[in-house]
């Protein structure tokens, strides 16, 4: 990344220093781990420009929308409904926890015993190292896990404009009247952060855009579902982290361009993989940014990964949302109905999402399922055994793994993943 950046990031807070050392260790990860690939879609390049870029052109677009007036918001869960943020006329930007940072500050913070996704976004801001989290006008919490909960209260003694959503964690009625409430609120809130009133064409717009962005990777899950996979687990996961914070009209039109590619690759069986390699669906905690390690993993011990039942992944962007509404209520209204029907698993009880973990395994014709947890995420910890167990007498093998962002159980796990693909051949 140009060296032009640096007055950029000091303006914007960051520790130089701190924030170079951030951008080396992600620069070689990228390298060692997605440009060693072998026969990538050449479509791929506009994501490596945009991991190349990842804290330059996006951060100076973004800081090019606030010259003008826009609002940036940023969030740490697929519960933000980014419709409601862009009819606002403002940008939503995921803020991606995926990578350990200043770790022995975050302690004083937080208990040792507390998942790596919560520990990093500490991390992130006592580093100083997230141009995202420093340029954003609002930061959205929400009310998932218990670890996030009672970790929002200390992080707003860390940023000013921390906004906290309450979300139910029953599937119920009035489960539903509280997200209808909370959703309402984060509308009036959003009014409030760019002084625009949200109409019945802003949400129009707003259902329209984000509805693109999920059927332009719906495109791309689907053909993953091809034997040869046309596309590596490890990219198809980029796609879905890339989402997060690029803008969405582009973001859309380079995943239908792999899509195209892919096609084409398809029709000449061209694959990642030979035919019949062991293809695995990854089921549990989302992946941010730059958490790669159990798709390299995976994917340099003989087998490829095909879907990821996943907050970055099919759980994050499966259903669109209704736009036939035509007044703001109706709008909502569909906007509530879609955001319900995420399965992530501080929901109790929560058996849709076993459903959708076979359907997506016999959709994307899996040899088996990685669970995937991080260590001290109690939600998805304790929702692993009864997959496991269900998909094992259902005679899908299962493997459950519990890990965190450190590379030292890597070795161990790469032992583990390697005897379990060995049994599916
Ligand atoms: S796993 Fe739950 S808390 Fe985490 S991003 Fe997904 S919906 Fe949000
Ligand atoms: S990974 Fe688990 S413990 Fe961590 S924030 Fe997500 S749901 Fe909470």
């Amino acid at each position: 990344m140009s060296n032009d950046y640096r007055p950029m990031w000091e303006e914007l807070g960051l520790d130089l220093d701190a924030h170079d050392a951030l951008l080396n260790v992600l620069n070689q990860g990228y390298g060692d781990i997605y440009l060693s690939q072998q026969n990538r879609p050449e479509t791929m390049a506009y994501f490596d420009f945009v991991m190349s870029e990842v804290h330059g052109l996006r951060i100076r677009e973004l800081l090019d929308e606030k010259d003008k007036g826009r609002k940036i918001v940023g969030s740490y869960c697929v519960f933000v409904p980014e419709e409601i943020v862009l009819a606002a006329d403002a940008t939503l930007v995921g803020l991606c926890s995926g990578a350990d940072f200043a770790l022995e500050e975050v302690e004083n913070w937080l208990p040792r015993n507390t998942c790596a996704l919560i520990k990093s976004s500490f991390g992130f801001k006592l580093g100083k190292v997230c141009p995202y989290l420093e340029c954003a006008d609002m930061i959205v919490g929400e009310n998932t896990c218990d670890g996030k909960k009672k970790a929002y209260e200390t992080f707003s003694s860390l940023v000013e404009n921390l906004y906290v959503m309450d979300l139910p964690q029953v599937k119920s009625d009035p489960g539903k009247t509280l997200l209808a409430a909370e959703f309402d609120r984060f509308r009036q809130a959003m009014e409030h952060l760019t002084g625009k009133p949200i109409t019945a064409e802003s949400l129009k717009y707003g259902i329209e855009t984000v509805n693109a962005k999920r059927a332009a990777l719906h495109r791309l899950y689907a053909l993953r579902h091809a034997d040869p996979a046309p596309i590596s687990g490890l990219d198809a996961l980029l796609a879905n982290q890339v989402s997060f914070y690029d803008n969405p009209a582009r973001f859309t039109e380079s995943v239908h361009k792999i899509c195209d590619e892919l096609e084409s690759r398809i029709a000449e069986k061209k694959g990642v993989f030979p035919e019949k390699t062991p293809r695995i669906l990854v089921s549990g905690c989302p992946q941010a940014v730059p958490n790669w390690k159990l798709h390299h993993i995976v994917e340099t011990s003989g087998a490829v990964i095909v879907g990821e039942e996943s907050c970055v992944g099919e759980r994050g962007t499966r259903n669109l949302t209704d736009d036939t509404g035509g007044t703001p209520e109706e709008m909502m209204e569909a906007i509530v109905d879609r955001y319900f029907q995420i399965n992530c698993a501080i929901f109790t009880p929560n058996g849709d999402r076993l459903d959708h973990i076979r359907q997506m395994a016999a959709d994307y014709k899996a040899d088996a399922v990685i669970h995937y947890s991080l260590q001290f995420c109690q939600p998805y910890l304790m929702e692993s055994l009864p997959v496991e167990n269900t998909l094992k007498n259902e005679g899908l093998p299962a493997l459950r793994i519990e890990t965190d962002y450190s590379m030292q159980d890597a070795g161990q796990l790469k032992t583990r993943i390697e005897a379990f693909i060995e049994q599916l051949r």
